[in-house]
């Protein structure tokens, strides 16, 4: 049992991730394995995380397919393949690349993979728009400066936002050969494969059920180790927070209990855990929707410093006070949107 509450369903990748080392390759069940690639150097989300789970499918007519290849490098690249022969087939024997979202994490390999194995790479349609978005939109940092005069945020604090402008990671470009809506059945010979769109962490996020093994698997949208954050795929004009509650609802109507997270270990319990992450979500609305009933007129800024944060708002400087008011001016507007 971890701290979550959710129920470790692999003994090995929950070890991996105690021990804070990459998951081994391991059979699921019918044709399905996972095997843990390691995550590019640097600060991650929540602490630290040592891999992202890609997964190997194997149809009923000699392909395989790959869920999330992982973070980009040829060393990935490399175990990876070393991974699909450890399932007792070859690279040439991938039929489709498919990407829950566009985090490098991810999204990285992808282009590798397809280079080395002409598959064809699938995203969900609204994630392909969300990539030429971002390859598009570059941010400067005159819109930055306008954004954090809008929210209040004192003159004294814009420097350690502003050098943050264009820091980030760049976007990858890249073009998926297949774009695939909702409901829609992939193309895996001899399963029942299913594309759901679970917008909130990215715009166009993918999860995917498996009818015939009951298994889901929810790439950055559930997670037995922390709790998603939102809105990270930049903004197509939906709510992310209202866009999030909304997922998390389609997952526990599928009604099939266990789950292989990108990141973490593969669990039992995964409608409770979308509610830990619905409850999660909604406390932080709930404290908004309180202060804007005391100061109806506060901006960002003070409501981002009236609300809980788990490391203390005086702690929160350059990135994590960024990421504050991002998350603080998503849940304002669920609450001005009124249908949270
Ligand atoms: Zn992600």
């Amino acid at each position: 049992m971890s701290s979550s509450g959710v129920v470790a369903r692999s003994a090995p990748q929950e070890a991996a991730w105690d021990a804070g080392v990459v998951a081994p390759l391991e059979f699921v069940r019918d044709g399905i394995w996972t095997v843990g690639i390691p995550m590019p150097p640097g600060p991650t989300p929540g602490g630290r995380i040592p891999c992202t789970l890609a997964s190997i499918v194997a149809d009923d007519a000699g392909g395989v397919h790959v869920v999330d290849p992982g973070s980009g490098s040829d060393e990935n690249l490399g175990m990876l393949a070393e991974a699909i022969a450890g399932t007792g087939h070859r690279l040439d024997q991938v039929r489709s690349i498919i990407v829950t979202h566009l985090h490098h994490d991810h999204l990285g390999s992808a282009e590798r993979l397809r280079n080395a194995t002409r598959a064809p790479i699938v995203l969900h349609r609204a994630e392909q728009a969300a990539l030429d978005r971002l390859a598009a939109d570059r941010p400067t940092a005159a819109a930055e400066r306008t954004r954090l005069t809008a929210w209040g945020v004192p003159v004294d604090r814009h420097p350690e936002i502003l050098t943050l402008v264009g820091r980030s990671a760049t976007p990858v470009s890249l073009q998926a050969d297949v774009l695939v809506d909702d409901a829609q059945l992939l193309n895996v010979p001899g399963r029942r494969m299913r594309a759901v769109h679970t917008p909130g962490h990215t715009p166009g996020h993918l999860s995917l059920v498996d009818d015939d093994a009951r298994l889901v698997f929810t790439g950055d949208h559930v997670s037995p180790v922390l709790h998603p954050g939102l809105g990270l795929g930049g903004d197509d004009g939906n709510n992310p927070v209202l866009q999030y509650q909304r997922s998390l609802r389609r997952i526990i109507e599928l009604g099939v209990d266990e789950a292989v997270p990108g990141h973490g270990f593969r669990f039992v319990g995964l409608a409770q855990r979308c509610a830990e992450h619905a409850r999660h979500h909604q406390q932080r609305t709930d404290e908004v929707v309180g202060v804007l009933a005391s100061s109806p007129d506060a901006s960002m800024f003070e409501i981002a410093s009236r609300l809980t944060w788990s490391a203390g708002w005086e702690k929160l400087t350059g990135f994590s006070l960024r990421s504050a008011l991002q998350q603080t001016a998503m849940h304002v507007d669920a609450v001005r949107t009124g249908s949270s």
